[in-house]
C-alpha cells in the first residue's frame, strides 16, 4: 500500500517539476521576445532622433543661407548705387530668387510645428518686403532720381528690415535647437531604459535558465526513483514477502511458460510439489516466528540445491512447489532426493537456543503429452499425499 502511495506522490512531484519546466521555457521565449521588442523599440527611436538632427541641421543651415541672401541682396543694390555699374548689382540680381527658393524651403521644413511655422512666414513677407524696397530703391536709381533714392537708403528702414528677418532667423534656430535637445534627450532616456531593461531581462533569463536545468536533474531524478519505484512494485507482486521465492501467482505463470517450452521443444519437463512435515507442531511448540524461520531456511536451501534454471515457488503455508525444465525423471527425483536429505539434515536455530530439525515429503509429476498445468499439479499432489501417507520424509513419483 505505502509503495502505491510513494508511486503516486512520485508522479505528482514530477508532474510539477515537468510544469516548473515547461513554466520556465515558456518564460525565457517570453523574455526573448520581450528583449527583441526593446531591442527594436531603442533602434526605431535612435532612428528618429537621427533624422531629428538631420533635420535640425537642415533648417539651421537654410537660415543662415537666407540671411546670407539678404545681406547679398543688400550690398548688390548698394554697389549699383556706388558705382552706377551694373556688374555690381549682380548679388542682389542672384540673391532674390535665391532667397525666394530659400523661404520657401525653410516654411515646408518648419511645417510641422506651428510657431515654427508662423516665424517662416514672417521671414518669408520680410525678406519679400526687402527685395521690393531694394527693387524700388534700384528703379529710382535708374530712372536718374539718384538723391531719392539715397534718401531711401539712408531712412534706415533697409536696416531694420535685416534686423527683422534676422532676428526672426534667429527665434526659428533657438526653437528647432530646443526641439533637437528635446528629442536627443528622450533618445538618450529610451536608450538608456532599453539597456536597463535588457540586463534585467539577462539576469532574469540567466535565472530561469539556471531554474530550467535543476528543473530538468529534478525531472530525471523523480523519473528515475519512480521507475525504480514501480520496479520494486512489480518485484513485490511476483515475490513471496516471508521467502523471497516467486509467490503462487507467478509460480503458475512460470509452470505455464516452461510447459509451452516443454511442447515446443519436445524437452522433458519435472514439477514437484514439497510439504514440511508436522509443521502445526513446530508453530505449536515453539511459536510462530519459530515456524517463519523453518519456512525460510528450507526455501533457502531448496534455493541452493536446485539449478539456477529452475524455479522454486511458495504456494503458501509451509508448501512449495519446483518447476524442473529440461530435467528427467531420474534426475528430478535425485534433485528432490538431495533436497529432502538436506533438510533432514539440518536444523534450524531458533531465538530461545532450540534446534528445531523437520522433514520434508515432495511428490514428483513429470510431464506427459496432453498435460497442462492443472493435471500435472493434480499428479504431484496426490504423489505428495501418497508421501504422507507412506510415512512422510520421503519423495515419491506420480503413477
Ligand atoms: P502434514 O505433515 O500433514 O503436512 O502436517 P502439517 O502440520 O504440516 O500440516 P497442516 O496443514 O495441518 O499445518 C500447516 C500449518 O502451517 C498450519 C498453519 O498454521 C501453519 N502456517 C501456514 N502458513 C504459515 C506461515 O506463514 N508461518 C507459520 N509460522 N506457520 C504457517
Ligand atoms: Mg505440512
Ligand atoms: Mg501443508
Amino acid at each position: 500500500m505505502w509503495l502505491m502511495g510513494a508511486v503516486a506522490r512520485k508522479s505528482r512531484s514530477s508532474s510539477w517539476r515537468g510544469h516548473a519546466l515547461i513554466a520556465c521555457v515558456l518564460g525565457l521565449a517570453l523574455l526573448l521576445a520581450g528583449a527583441s521588442w526593446f531591442a527594436t523599440g531603442a533602434a526605431a527611436e535612435r532612428e528618429r532622433a537621427e533624422a531629428s538632427r538631420n533635420h535640425a541641421i537642415e533648417v539651421l543651415q537654410t537660415a543662415s543661407e537666407i540671411e546670407i541672401a539678404a545681406l547679398n541682396a543688400v550690398r548688390g543694390e548698394r554697389g549699383f548705387l556706388l558705382t552706377d555699374n551694373p556688374v555690381f548689382l549682380q548679388p542682389m540680381t542672384d540673391a532674390v530668387p535665391r532667397g525666394r527658393r530659400l523661404t520657401a524651403h525653410l516654411r515646408h521644413l518648419v511645417a510641422d510645428s506651428p510657431q515654427q511655422a508662423a516665424h517662416a512666414d514672417l521671414v518669408e513677407a520680410e525678406f519679400n518686403a526687402l527685395v521690393s524696397r531694394l527693387e524700388g530703391i534700384v528703379a529710382l536709381h535708374r530712372a536718374g532720381q539718384r538723391s531719392a533714392a539715397l534718401e531711401r537708403v539712408k531712412d534706415g528702414e533697409g536696416r531694420a528690415a535685416i534686423q527683422a528677418i534676422v532676428a526672426d532667423l534667429k527665434q526659428i534656430e533657438r526653437h528647432e535647437n530646443a526641439l533637437l535637445d528635446r528629442r536627443s534627450r528622450l533618445a538618450r532616456d529610451r536608450a538608456r531604459d532599453s539597456q536597463l531593461y535588457q540586463y534585467l531581462l539577462t539576469g532574469i533569463g540567466l535565472g530561469l535558465m539556471v531554474l530550467a536545468g535543476f528543473a530538468v536533474l529534478a525531472v530525471r531524478r523523480a523519473v528515475a526513483e519512480e521507475a525504480k519505484t514501480r520496479n520494486e512494485l512489480r518485484r513485490r507482486a511476483m515475490t513471496d514477502e516471508l521467502t523471497g521465492l516467486t509467490n503462487r501467482r507467478e509460480f503458475m505463470a512460470s509452470l505455464e511458460r516452461a510447459l509451452a517450452a516443454s511442447r515446443r521443444n519436445r524437452r522433458p519437463l519435472a514439477l514437484a510439489i514439497l510439504d514440511i512435515d508436522h509443521f502445526k507442531r513446530v508453530n505449536d511448540t515453539y511459536g510462530h516466528p519459530a515456524g517463519d524461520a523453518v519456512i525460510r531456511t528450507v526455501a533457502k536451501m531448496a534455493i541452493e540445491v536446485m539449478r539456477g534454471q529452475d524455479t522454486v515457488g511458495r504456494l503458501g503455508g509451509e508448501e512449495f512447489a519446483i518447476v524442473l525444465p529440461d530435467c528427467s525423471v531420474a534426475d528430478a527425483y535425485a534433485a528432490c532426493e538431495r533436497l529432502r536429505m538436506a533438510v533432514r539434515g539440518s536444523g534450524v536455530e531458533v531465538a530461545d537456543g532450540h534446534n528445531i530439525s523437520v522433514t520434508l515429503s515432495t511428490g514428483i509429476a513429470t510431464y506427459v503429452s496432453g498435460d497442462d498445468a492443472e493435471s500435472m499439479i493434480a499428479r504431484a499432489d496426490a504423489a505428495l499425499y501418497e508421501a504422507k501417507h507412506g510415512g512422510r520424509d520421503q519423495v515419491l513419483l506420480a503413477a
